[in-house]
Protein backbone atom coordinates (compact mmCIF):
# COMPACT_ATOMS: atom_id res chain seq x y z
CA UNK A 1 0.00 0.00 0.00
CA UNK A 2 1.48 2.94 -0.86
CA UNK A 3 -0.47 6.21 1.70
CA UNK A 4 -0.86 9.71 0.01
CA UNK A 5 -3.05 10.73 2.45
CA UNK A 6 -1.26 12.47 5.51
CA UNK A 7 -3.74 15.38 5.62
CA UNK A 8 -6.27 13.23 6.47
CA UNK A 9 -3.95 11.39 9.41
CA UNK A 10 -0.87 9.96 9.96
CA UNK A 11 0.84 6.71 10.62
CA UNK A 12 1.79 6.29 14.63
CA UNK A 13 5.55 6.72 14.60
CA UNK A 14 6.88 3.69 16.38
CA UNK A 15 8.83 5.53 18.16
CA UNK A 16 5.70 7.07 19.60
CA UNK A 17 4.39 3.83 20.26
CA UNK A 18 6.94 2.65 22.52
CA UNK A 19 6.69 5.56 24.60
CA UNK A 20 3.02 5.50 25.00
CA UNK A 21 3.07 1.56 25.91
CA UNK A 22 3.64 2.01 29.54
CA UNK A 23 1.21 4.38 29.55
CA UNK A 24 -1.66 1.96 28.55
CA UNK A 25 -0.05 -0.79 30.94
CA UNK A 26 2.08 -0.67 33.76
CA UNK A 27 2.23 3.17 34.47
CA UNK A 28 -1.80 3.99 34.13
CA UNK A 29 -2.14 6.33 37.48
CA UNK A 30 -4.46 8.95 37.23
CA UNK A 31 -2.62 12.11 37.22
CA UNK A 32 -4.75 13.72 39.69
CA UNK A 33 -3.95 11.10 42.06
CA UNK A 34 -1.58 12.32 44.98
CA UNK A 35 0.60 9.05 45.77
CA UNK A 36 4.04 8.72 44.24
CA UNK A 37 2.81 6.09 41.13
CA UNK A 38 0.13 8.76 40.33
CA UNK A 39 2.23 11.48 40.27
CA UNK A 40 4.68 9.74 37.51
CA UNK A 41 1.67 10.18 35.45
CA UNK A 42 1.65 13.95 35.97
CA UNK A 43 5.38 14.38 35.44
CA UNK A 44 5.21 12.80 31.97
CA UNK A 45 2.38 15.21 31.16
CA UNK A 46 4.05 18.63 32.44
CA UNK A 47 6.98 17.30 30.34
CA UNK A 48 5.18 17.49 27.46
CA UNK A 49 3.37 20.69 28.54
CA UNK A 50 7.23 22.24 28.15
CA UNK A 51 8.01 20.05 24.82
CA UNK A 52 5.03 21.65 23.04
CA UNK A 53 5.81 25.02 24.09
CA UNK A 54 9.56 25.40 23.55
CA UNK A 55 8.44 24.28 19.75
CA UNK A 56 6.49 27.40 19.14
CA UNK A 57 8.09 29.99 21.62
CA UNK A 58 5.43 29.52 24.40
CA UNK A 59 5.27 29.23 28.07
CA UNK A 60 4.41 25.18 29.22
CA UNK A 61 1.75 27.14 31.42
CA UNK A 62 -0.26 28.61 27.84
CA UNK A 63 -0.75 24.69 26.74
CA UNK A 64 -3.90 22.92 27.51
CA UNK A 65 -4.34 19.97 26.33
CA UNK A 66 -7.61 18.52 24.65
CA UNK A 67 -9.14 15.52 22.31
CA UNK A 68 -7.80 16.93 18.98
CA UNK A 69 -8.11 19.93 16.48
CA UNK A 70 -11.78 19.75 16.02
CA UNK A 71 -12.18 20.22 20.15
CA UNK A 72 -9.43 22.60 20.07
CA UNK A 73 -11.20 24.82 17.64
CA UNK A 74 -14.79 24.79 18.82
CA UNK A 75 -12.84 25.80 22.10
CA UNK A 76 -11.45 28.93 20.65
CA UNK A 77 -14.67 30.20 19.00
CA UNK A 78 -17.21 29.12 21.37
CA UNK A 79 -15.15 29.75 24.73
CA UNK A 80 -14.05 33.34 23.15
CA UNK A 81 -17.80 34.19 21.78
CA UNK A 82 -19.02 33.48 24.94
CA UNK A 83 -16.49 35.47 27.51
CA UNK A 84 -16.62 38.58 25.03
CA UNK A 85 -20.38 38.61 24.13
CA UNK A 86 -21.24 41.86 26.14
CA UNK A 87 -18.42 43.49 24.22
CA UNK A 88 -19.34 42.70 20.59
CA UNK A 89 -20.50 39.56 18.63
CA UNK A 90 -18.70 39.99 15.35
CA UNK A 91 -16.06 37.09 14.41
CA UNK A 92 -13.85 37.09 11.63
CA UNK A 93 -12.88 34.05 9.82
CA UNK A 94 -12.62 32.74 5.99
CA UNK A 95 -14.52 31.03 3.74
CA UNK A 96 -11.75 28.21 3.72
CA UNK A 97 -11.62 27.02 6.82
CA UNK A 98 -11.69 23.35 8.15
CA UNK A 99 -15.42 22.19 9.10
CA UNK A 100 -14.55 22.12 12.52
CA UNK A 101 -14.58 26.25 12.02
CA UNK A 102 -16.69 26.67 9.61
CA UNK A 103 -19.44 24.82 11.16
CA UNK A 104 -19.00 26.13 14.30
CA UNK A 105 -18.85 29.93 13.23
CA UNK A 106 -22.68 28.51 11.87
CA UNK A 107 -23.57 27.39 15.29
CA UNK A 108 -22.38 30.65 16.70
CA UNK A 109 -24.72 32.40 13.86
CA UNK A 110 -27.62 30.72 15.24
CA UNK A 111 -26.82 32.22 18.60
CA UNK A 112 -26.93 35.80 17.45
CA UNK A 113 -23.26 36.27 16.20
CA UNK A 114 -21.97 38.04 13.10
CA UNK A 115 -19.36 36.06 10.94
CA UNK A 116 -17.67 37.42 7.63
CA UNK A 117 -16.02 35.16 5.95
CA UNK A 118 -13.13 36.40 4.16
CA UNK A 119 -12.56 35.63 0.15
CA UNK A 120 -9.07 33.76 -0.98
CA UNK A 121 -7.68 34.65 -4.10
CA UNK A 122 -6.77 32.06 -7.06
CA UNK A 123 -3.92 30.93 -4.77
CA UNK A 124 -6.26 30.32 -1.83
CA UNK A 125 -4.81 33.04 -0.09
CA UNK A 126 -6.87 35.79 1.80
CA UNK A 127 -5.89 39.46 1.28
CA UNK A 128 -4.49 41.38 4.35
CA UNK A 129 -6.68 44.89 3.28
CA UNK A 130 -9.95 42.91 2.74
CA UNK A 131 -9.18 41.78 6.61
CA UNK A 132 -8.34 45.20 8.11
CA UNK A 133 -11.82 46.52 6.06
CA UNK A 134 -13.50 43.74 7.82
CA UNK A 135 -12.62 44.74 11.24
CA UNK A 136 -15.29 46.45 13.27
CA UNK A 137 -15.55 47.85 16.80
CA UNK A 138 -17.56 45.25 18.06
CA UNK A 139 -15.06 42.56 16.49
CA UNK A 140 -14.01 39.91 19.67
CA UNK A 141 -12.47 37.46 17.25
CA UNK A 142 -10.15 36.67 13.97
CA UNK A 143 -9.81 32.85 13.13
CA UNK A 144 -8.07 32.02 9.95
CA UNK A 145 -6.36 28.78 9.72
CA UNK A 146 -2.64 28.81 9.04
CA UNK A 147 -2.23 26.63 6.17
CA UNK A 148 -5.20 24.84 4.40
CA UNK A 149 -5.90 21.08 4.73
CA UNK A 150 -6.62 21.09 0.88
CA UNK A 151 -4.52 22.45 -1.19
CA UNK A 152 -1.68 23.64 1.51
CA UNK A 153 -2.18 27.06 1.03
CA UNK A 154 -0.02 28.87 3.98
CA UNK A 155 -2.01 31.89 5.09
CA UNK A 156 0.30 35.51 5.80
CA UNK A 157 0.25 34.53 9.42
CA UNK A 158 2.66 36.96 10.82
CA UNK A 159 0.64 39.87 9.02
CA UNK A 160 -2.31 38.70 10.12
CA UNK A 161 -1.10 38.42 13.62
CA UNK A 162 -0.06 41.95 13.60
CA UNK A 163 -3.13 43.23 12.25
CA UNK A 164 -4.85 41.53 15.14
CA UNK A 165 -2.62 42.89 17.60
CA UNK A 166 -3.06 46.59 16.24
CA UNK A 167 -6.19 46.26 16.62
CA UNK A 168 -6.10 44.72 20.22
CA UNK A 169 -8.24 41.84 18.71
CA UNK A 170 -7.46 37.73 19.64
CA UNK A 171 -6.02 35.98 16.58
CA UNK A 172 -7.20 32.19 16.69
CA UNK A 173 -4.94 29.97 14.39
CA UNK A 174 -6.22 26.44 13.03
CA UNK A 175 -2.39 25.53 12.54
CA UNK A 176 -3.25 21.42 13.11
CA UNK A 177 -2.09 21.50 9.15
CA UNK A 178 0.95 23.59 9.79
CA UNK A 179 2.19 22.32 12.82
CA UNK A 180 5.38 21.01 12.93
CA UNK A 181 5.83 21.53 8.83
CA UNK A 182 6.59 24.99 9.05
CA UNK A 183 8.32 27.52 11.75
CA UNK A 184 5.69 28.97 14.20
CA UNK A 185 6.40 31.56 16.96
CA UNK A 186 3.59 32.66 18.42
CA UNK A 187 5.03 35.62 19.80
CA UNK A 188 6.61 37.25 16.45
CA UNK A 189 3.34 35.99 14.65
CA UNK A 190 1.04 37.75 17.61
CA UNK A 191 -1.01 34.51 17.85
CA UNK A 192 -3.52 34.38 20.95
CA UNK A 193 -5.00 31.06 20.63
CA UNK A 194 -3.53 28.20 18.26
CA UNK A 195 -5.25 24.43 17.48
CA UNK A 196 -3.14 21.46 16.91
CA UNK A 197 -3.91 17.74 16.57
CA UNK A 198 -1.22 14.65 17.61
CA UNK A 199 -2.58 12.53 14.52
CA UNK A 200 -1.62 15.03 12.13
CA UNK A 201 1.53 14.30 12.71
CA UNK A 202 2.31 10.59 13.71
CA UNK A 203 0.82 11.10 17.04
CA UNK A 204 -2.40 9.02 18.17
CA UNK A 205 -5.88 10.09 17.15
CA UNK A 206 -7.77 11.72 19.70
CA UNK A 207 -5.53 13.74 20.85
CA UNK A 208 -3.99 17.45 20.98
CA UNK A 209 -3.70 21.27 22.50
CA UNK A 210 -5.09 24.63 22.09
CA UNK A 211 -2.17 27.01 22.95
CA UNK A 212 -3.78 29.92 24.51
CA UNK A 213 -1.31 33.49 25.50
CA UNK A 214 -1.16 34.36 29.12
CA UNK A 215 -4.26 36.66 29.60
CA UNK A 216 -6.56 35.97 27.11
CA UNK A 217 -9.07 34.40 29.06
CA UNK A 218 -11.79 31.80 27.02
CA UNK A 219 -14.64 30.34 28.64
CA UNK A 220 -14.75 26.81 30.15
CA UNK A 221 -15.66 24.66 27.13
CA UNK A 222 -15.64 21.12 29.17
CA UNK A 223 -17.06 21.43 33.07
CA UNK A 224 -15.69 19.02 35.76
CA UNK A 225 -12.61 18.41 37.40
CA UNK A 226 -9.89 20.79 38.03
CA UNK A 227 -7.52 19.55 35.02
CA UNK A 228 -5.85 21.53 32.93
CA UNK A 229 -5.81 24.46 35.32
CA UNK A 230 -9.46 24.05 36.20
CA UNK A 231 -10.61 25.23 32.51
CA UNK A 232 -10.65 22.15 30.42
CA UNK A 233 -12.12 19.47 32.91
CA UNK A 234 -11.73 15.33 32.24
CA UNK A 235 -8.92 12.90 33.23
CA UNK A 236 -5.71 13.52 30.87
CA UNK A 237 -5.49 11.51 27.96
CA UNK A 238 -1.78 10.44 29.30
CA UNK A 239 -0.97 7.63 26.95
CA UNK A 240 -1.44 10.05 23.74
CA UNK A 241 -0.36 13.00 25.50
CA UNK A 242 3.00 11.54 25.96
CA UNK A 243 3.21 10.09 22.51
CA UNK A 244 2.44 13.59 21.41
CA UNK A 245 5.48 14.94 23.40
CA UNK A 246 7.70 11.90 21.37
CA UNK A 247 5.88 13.06 18.27
CA UNK A 248 6.73 16.72 18.59
CA UNK A 249 10.61 16.11 19.49
CA UNK A 250 11.04 14.11 16.68
CA UNK A 251 9.49 16.36 14.41
CA UNK A 252 11.74 19.14 15.38
CA UNK A 253 14.71 17.54 15.67
CA UNK A 254 14.61 16.50 11.65
CA UNK A 255 11.84 19.62 10.81
CA UNK A 256 14.11 21.24 8.22
CA UNK A 257 15.32 17.89 6.89
CA UNK A 258 12.02 16.61 6.81
CA UNK A 259 10.90 19.71 4.96
CA UNK A 260 13.49 19.56 2.30
CA UNK A 261 12.93 15.65 1.79
CA UNK A 262 9.08 15.88 1.30
CA UNK A 263 9.01 18.97 -0.49
CA UNK A 264 11.89 17.45 -3.19
CA UNK A 265 9.44 14.46 -3.73
CA UNK A 266 5.56 16.13 -4.37
CA UNK A 267 7.98 18.31 -6.56
CA UNK A 268 9.09 15.34 -8.47
CA UNK A 269 5.57 13.81 -8.40
CA UNK A 270 4.13 17.24 -9.84
CA UNK A 271 6.52 18.20 -12.79
CA UNK A 272 6.04 14.54 -13.91
CA UNK A 273 2.14 14.24 -13.88
CA UNK A 274 2.17 18.13 -15.59
CA UNK A 275 5.12 17.22 -18.18
CA UNK A 276 3.46 13.35 -18.78
CA UNK A 277 -0.13 14.59 -18.35
CA UNK A 278 -2.14 16.93 -20.69
CA UNK A 279 -4.91 18.69 -18.84
CA UNK A 280 -3.63 19.13 -15.61
CA UNK A 281 -4.56 22.29 -13.60
CA UNK A 282 -2.69 22.78 -9.57
CA UNK A 283 -4.61 24.01 -7.10
CA UNK A 284 -3.75 26.14 -4.60
CA UNK A 285 -0.23 28.16 -4.43
CA UNK A 286 2.62 26.75 -6.35
CA UNK A 287 4.78 28.56 -3.04
CA UNK A 288 2.75 29.56 -0.73
CA UNK A 289 2.35 25.82 0.12
CA UNK A 290 3.31 23.32 2.48
CA UNK A 291 5.77 20.85 1.61
CA UNK A 292 4.05 17.77 1.32
CA UNK A 293 0.49 18.87 -0.42
CA UNK A 294 -0.17 18.08 -3.76
CA UNK A 295 -4.13 19.02 -5.18
CA UNK A 296 -4.39 18.53 -8.92
CA UNK A 297 -7.11 18.66 -11.20
CA UNK A 298 -7.31 16.11 -14.05
CA UNK A 299 -9.70 17.81 -16.99
CA UNK A 300 -12.37 15.71 -18.48
CA UNK A 301 -12.67 13.03 -15.44
CA UNK A 302 -13.84 12.66 -11.84
CA UNK A 303 -11.88 12.48 -9.08
CA UNK A 304 -13.82 10.18 -7.33
CA UNK A 305 -13.16 7.42 -10.37
CA UNK A 306 -10.00 8.22 -10.20
CA UNK A 307 -9.36 7.61 -6.62
CA UNK A 308 -10.82 4.33 -6.60
CA UNK A 309 -9.14 3.20 -9.75
CA UNK A 310 -5.84 4.45 -7.36
CA UNK A 311 -6.95 2.42 -4.45
CA UNK A 312 -7.63 -0.87 -6.66
CA UNK A 313 -4.00 -0.08 -7.66
CA UNK A 314 -2.78 -0.12 -3.22
CA UNK A 315 -2.59 3.86 -3.74
CA UNK A 316 -4.22 5.78 -0.87
CA UNK A 317 -5.37 9.62 -1.94
CA UNK A 318 -8.31 11.72 -1.28
CA UNK A 319 -10.98 13.89 -3.97
CA UNK A 320 -11.67 16.72 -1.20
CA UNK A 321 -10.93 16.74 2.50
CA UNK A 322 -11.48 13.34 4.16
CA UNK A 323 -14.61 14.79 6.13
CA UNK A 324 -16.19 15.99 2.96
CA UNK A 325 -15.15 13.14 0.31
CA UNK A 326 -18.40 11.14 -0.38
CA UNK A 327 -20.83 13.77 0.08
CA UNK A 328 -20.36 15.27 -3.06
CA UNK A 329 -21.46 19.27 -4.36
CA UNK A 330 -17.70 20.01 -4.38
CA UNK A 331 -15.04 21.20 -2.16
CA UNK A 332 -15.60 24.34 -0.74
CA UNK A 333 -12.36 24.97 -0.45
CA UNK A 334 -11.80 24.70 -4.24
CA UNK A 335 -14.79 26.44 -4.87
CA UNK A 336 -13.58 29.40 -3.18
CA UNK A 337 -10.47 29.47 -4.96
CA UNK A 338 -12.33 29.68 -8.04
CA UNK A 339 -12.52 26.22 -9.84
CA UNK A 340 -15.81 25.08 -11.14
CA UNK A 341 -17.11 22.66 -13.53
CA UNK A 342 -14.23 19.84 -14.94
CA UNK A 343 -11.23 21.34 -12.17
CA UNK A 344 -13.73 21.40 -9.70
CA UNK A 345 -15.01 17.54 -10.68
CA UNK A 346 -11.42 16.27 -11.18
CA UNK A 347 -9.28 16.98 -8.10
CA UNK A 348 -7.53 14.70 -6.40
CA UNK A 349 -5.66 15.07 -3.41
CA UNK A 350 -2.16 13.76 -2.51
CA UNK A 351 -0.71 14.78 0.81
CA UNK A 352 2.92 13.07 1.19
CA UNK A 353 4.39 12.49 4.60
CA UNK A 354 8.38 11.41 5.78
CA UNK A 355 7.46 7.59 5.53
CA UNK A 356 7.36 8.22 1.69
CA UNK A 357 9.43 7.42 -0.67
CA UNK A 358 10.74 8.49 -4.60
CA UNK A 359 10.31 4.79 -5.86
CA UNK A 360 6.64 5.09 -4.66
CA UNK A 361 6.30 8.21 -6.79
CA UNK A 362 7.20 6.50 -9.89
CA UNK A 363 4.54 3.78 -9.19
CA UNK A 364 2.01 6.82 -8.71
CA UNK A 365 2.98 8.58 -11.85
CA UNK A 366 2.29 5.44 -13.71
CA UNK A 367 -0.57 4.39 -12.23
CA UNK A 368 -2.27 8.48 -12.42
CA UNK A 369 -1.06 8.18 -16.40
CA UNK A 370 -2.91 4.83 -17.24
CA UNK A 371 -5.74 5.68 -15.18
CA UNK A 372 -6.38 9.21 -16.36
CA UNK A 373 -6.20 7.91 -20.20
CA UNK A 374 -8.32 4.98 -19.06
CA UNK A 375 -10.94 7.58 -17.78
CA UNK A 376 -10.68 9.68 -20.56
CA UNK A 377 -10.99 7.04 -23.42
CA UNK A 378 -14.14 5.64 -21.29
CA UNK A 379 -16.36 9.20 -23.07
C1 LIG B 1 -7.70 17.39 10.77
C2 LIG B 1 -8.01 18.82 10.93
C3 LIG B 1 -8.83 19.29 11.97
C4 LIG B 1 -9.50 18.35 12.93
O1 LIG B 1 -8.60 17.73 13.79
P1 LIG B 1 -9.03 16.39 14.56
O2 LIG B 1 -7.94 16.17 15.54
O3 LIG B 1 -9.12 15.32 13.52
O4 LIG B 1 -10.35 16.66 15.22
C5 LIG B 1 -9.05 20.64 12.09
N1 LIG B 1 -8.48 21.51 11.24
C6 LIG B 1 -7.69 21.12 10.23
C7 LIG B 1 -7.06 22.13 9.34
C8 LIG B 1 -7.43 19.77 10.04
O5 LIG B 1 -6.66 19.38 9.03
Amino acid sequence: MIYLDNAATTPVHPKVLKVMLPYLEKQYGNPSGIYEFAEKSKDVIDGVRETIAASINAKPEEIYFTSGGTESDNWALVGMAEALKDKGRHIITTSIEHHAVINTCEYLKQRGFDITYLDVDSNGIINPRQLMKAIRKDTILISIMAANNETGSIQPVQVIGGIAKRNNICFHTDAVQAYLHMDIDVNKMNIGMMSASAHKFRGAKGCGFLYIRDGIKPAIFMHGGKQESGIRAGTENVPGIAGMGEAVRIAMQDMHKDIVYVRNMRDYLLYRIEHEIPGVVLNGSRHMRLPGNLNVSFLGIEGQSLLIMLDMDGICTSSGSACTAGTGGGSHVLKALGASGDRLKGALRMTLGTQNTMEEMDYVIWRLKENVAALRDKD
